[in-house]
């Protein structure tokens, strides 16, 4: 269990996307930082289903030095998210170099992982090979921007429409007219 308010954006629709909303009130100077810690990181990871609650309990005692360097990396990742969202919305050609940066997190996160046998409802599923290892909730993330940009229709990932905000979201309403981050 948590020990203080959940203080995460979740109107995003999607795990990759409450993630890139974790710098809150990125129009203003300065933003809100909701990942500034490890612990933070793995909490948003828990809460966001990313990661299971078995896995996320003893990453919250590590006390590695790596922690730390975890969360900056982690903070790295999503602003390239957030650069090619960025770009997307304004119509430019995506970054490349953000693209690789996010690629190079996805290839390391697929390589953190096993397959096992699984009960349903494929034969196989995938394991993270080291659970309690620091990194896994930077992995977890990766995996879900990974699908965020492969799998998800570009059109329906949409910037919140006021001016001072820059959540974004998955418009799955129907007609997709959906122009705010929260229902107005
Ligand atoms: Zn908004």
């Amino acid at each position: 269990m948590t020990d203080h308010a959940d203080p995460f954006e979740w109107s995003g629709g999607h795990p990759a996307l409450d993630f890139v909303n974790t710098l809150d009130e990125r129009p203003f100077d300065p933003p809100i930082e909701n990942l500034a810690t490890y612990r933070d990181l793995v909490r948003f990871a828990e809460l966001a289903k990313l990661i299971e609650p078995s896995v996320a309990a003893p990453l919250r005692k590590l006390s590695d030095p790596a922690c730390s360097r975890v969360a900056r990396r982690a903070r790295k990742l999503r602003e390239h998210l957030h650069d090619v969202l960025a770009a997307a919305h304004a119509g430019q050609p995506l970054p490349q170099t953000d693209l690789d940066a996010i690629g190079a997190a996805i290839q390391v996160a697929h390589a953190a992982r096993a397959l096992v046998v699984s009960h349903s409802p494929g034969l196989a599923g995938h394991r993270w090979s080291r659970p309690v290892a620091p990194d896994t909730p930077l992995h977890a993330c990766a995996l879900s921007i990974e699908h965020l940009l492969v799998a998800v229709e570009r059109k329906r990932i949409r910037k919140c429409w006021a001016s001072d905000c820059d959540v974004y979201y998955v418009d799955t309403s129907k007609g997709q007219h959906r122009q705010w981050c929260r229902p107005v």
